[in-house]
């Protein structure tokens, strides 16, 4: 993990209501409670050992989404309960998400993220632009960087390391803490590619 870069703002310019994503699934079922969508956003400054997605890392343009559009994909499939945020460091994309969340919500479903932040700096004065914002919506939070030394190999953990923690904000989700971390799924997307998902958030193809 590089604490040093963790706090500089990143090189995003997108006009407000867009998000620069890696990656989208539906129904997943390894990515927290239930049938879930996935947003891998684009872009991290950690440049964590270990990381699972060091595809993420980069600023550049790779998916630019209008917000409702991708609410719309999301209630599109009346299967997804629920929208988790991976990435890439969704907390610098915080306000758009927060947007995307207070649309999913409104329809019934339930927003959870992964960070790298811990939520004390979430809620401390160097958190990200619209932190707090995001943080509002959320039903269920992971946060803390991956710690390659305090790494789990166990099938029964929702984290991937010793110093992660799993925040429930919404108590209805107290009791289905029990998704498959430890999977992988493989979806076949339309235009034929494979996308790799599981192991706690990881994406690959
Ligand atoms: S593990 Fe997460 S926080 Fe660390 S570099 Fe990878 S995407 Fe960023």
């Amino acid at each position: 993990m590089n604490t040093i870069n963790a706090n500089l703002p990143p090189p995003l310019n997108l006009p407000p209501g867009y998000l620069n994503i890696m990656g989208y699934v539906d129904e997943s079922q390894v990515n927290g409670p239930g049938a879930r969508a996935v947003v891998w956003v684009q872009g991290c400054l950690r440049e964590c050992p270990g990381c699972f997605n060091p595809g993420s890392w980069s600023f550049e343009e790779n998916q630019v989404v209008a917000v409702p559009e991708l609410a719309d994909k999301i209630l599109g499939n009346p299967r997804n309960q629920g929208v988790t945020f991976s990435g890439g460091e969704p907390f610098w994309q915080a306000p758009a998400l927060a947007q995307l969340a207070r649309l999913v919500k409104a329809k019934g479903l339930t927003a959870m993220s992964f960070t790298g932040f811990t939520l004390e700096e979430l809620r401390g004065s160097q958190a990200p632009p619209g932190a707090g914002e995001l943080l509002a919506e959320l039903d269920l939070l992971i946060d803390g960087p991956y710690l390659e030394h305090l790494a789990i190999h166990s099938p029964d953990s929702l984290v991937s390391s010793k110093n992660q923690r799993v925040r429930v904000f919404n108590p209805a989700l107290a009791d289905q803490l029990t998704w498959a971390s430890d999977q992988l799924e493989i979806h076949i997307l339309k235009d034929g590619t494979r996308l790799f998902t599981g192991f706690r958030g990881q994406l690959f193809s």
